[in-house]
């Protein structure tokens, strides 16, 4: 097939603002080019694919930058205006369809949805996020109504969301394996990985591991800073140790020393890449039950789930985190999220899609 993908508006590839959906992007667009599929990917300037994607085409388009949905307000307004970056993406996307099978849609925005609509070719919308946004519900619920196949969702969970979604199609994520390498060594320290912003609940890991008094690794990127100064203001200078926002290659090489991952969601966490990639290093998880989460750590087997903000429950269970098998943590992300896996379901998913237009 000939594709187009279109990549989240938010930050450029490569930037980590744009959140776990830059990951999926190369981890889609990797497994999909080794199923010999031709790949355009549209997205914002200054972006980069990795090595694995050299052979997919890169679009780069410039445009005005948009906030994320879920640090607006629900009812906020979509910027329809013709310069904004999810438009110019959309243009370009659309300008490509002549030679192209079908676009797939990342972006969690107003108008590649609507857009469905308005034009007899197939444009798919993998949803990141749980409903953050009002406008954005509505224009999916009404696409829905004519296109029940053209939307696919990472979770159950997460598409409980959006509850007149009576069949969702659910495709979890996928991960480029060969860049995870699985360490044994169970002794190393604690670690958080993600962007540093209130729906991803920081405060619950830094509160637990300096309970039982160690220090806590945190990864990603700071996008909010008074968040962040708020939290390390309330232990001692040392306590949390922020490493930055790393590519894959070294997050990955960091994360495998840890002994645990501590995942503290305080949204609907559509799925949760970074617990998989800690799994996938052999670093077993300690999550709330929220979630897609909720649905990738199998309890006792691949680390714990505990009731969604007991911070006490999740104290416990990371003193049981040695009992964890830490090769039992990596099958479980080859059996079931590596990217071969992930495309797989998409072609299935886009097969499905593009039959209805024919
Ligand atoms: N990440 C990264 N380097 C870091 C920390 C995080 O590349 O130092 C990436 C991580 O690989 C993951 C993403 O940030 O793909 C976070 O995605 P997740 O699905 O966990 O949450 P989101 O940000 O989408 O809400």
């Amino acid at each position: 097939m000939k594709l187009t993908i279109i990549s989240t508006p938010i930050g450029f590839l490569g930037s980590g603002r744009g959140g776990g959906v830059e990951l999926t992007l190369n981890s889609l667009v990797s497994g999909l080019l080794k199923q010999n599929h031709f790949i355009n990917v549209v997205a914002p300037i200054n972006s980069k694919l990795p090595e694995s994607c050299s052979a997919a085409n890169l679009f780069t388009v410039g445009g005005y930058e948009q906030s994320s949905w879920q640090h607006q307000d629900y009812f906020a307004k979509t910027d329809n205006s013709k310069g904004s970056i999810v438009n110019v993406m959309l243009e370009k996307a659309l300008s490509l369809i002549k030679d192209c099978d079908a676009i797939i849609n990342l972006s969690y925005d107003l108008l590649p949805i609507s857009k469905t609509l308005e034009i007899n070719f197939p444009i798919l919308h993998l949803i990141s996020m749980g409903d953050e946004s009002f406008e954005i519900s509505n224009i999916i619920s009404k696409v829905y109504a004519n296109y029940p196949y053209n939307f696919a969702f990472h979770s159950k969970a997460q598409a409980s969301d959006y509850p007149f979604i009576k069949e969702p199609i659910i495709l979890g994520n996928g991960f480029e394996l060969s860049k995870y390498t699985f360490q044994e060594k169970k002794e190393g320290p604690l670690a958080w990985v993600g962007r540093v912003a209130p729906e991803k609940g920081l405060e619950d890991a830094a509160y637990v591991a300096s309970e039982i008094g160690e220090t806590l690794n945190v990864w990603g990127v700071i996008e909010d800073e008074d968040y962040a100064s708020k939290i390390s203001g309330l232990y001692p200078s040392g306590e949390i140790c922020w490493k930055g926002f790393l590519p894959t290659n070294k997050l990955q090489e960091e994360l495998g020393q840890c002994r645990a991952l501590i995942n503290t969601p305080k949204w609907n966490e559509a799925y949760g890449n970074v617990v998989v990639e800690a799994l996938a290093c052999g670093v077993p998880v300690v999550a709330y039950k929220r979630g897609g989460p909720g649905e990738i750590i199998q309890h006792g087997e691949t680390g714990f789930l505990v009731k969604a903000d007991d911070k006490e429950s999740l104290l416990l269970y990371l003193e049981q985190i040695d009992f964890i098998n830490r090769r039992k943590c990596r099958d479980w992300v080859e059996n079931n999220a590596s990217s071969n896996i992930f495309a797989k379901k998409v072609v299935s998913w886009l097969k499905r899609v593009i039959k209805e237009y024919e």
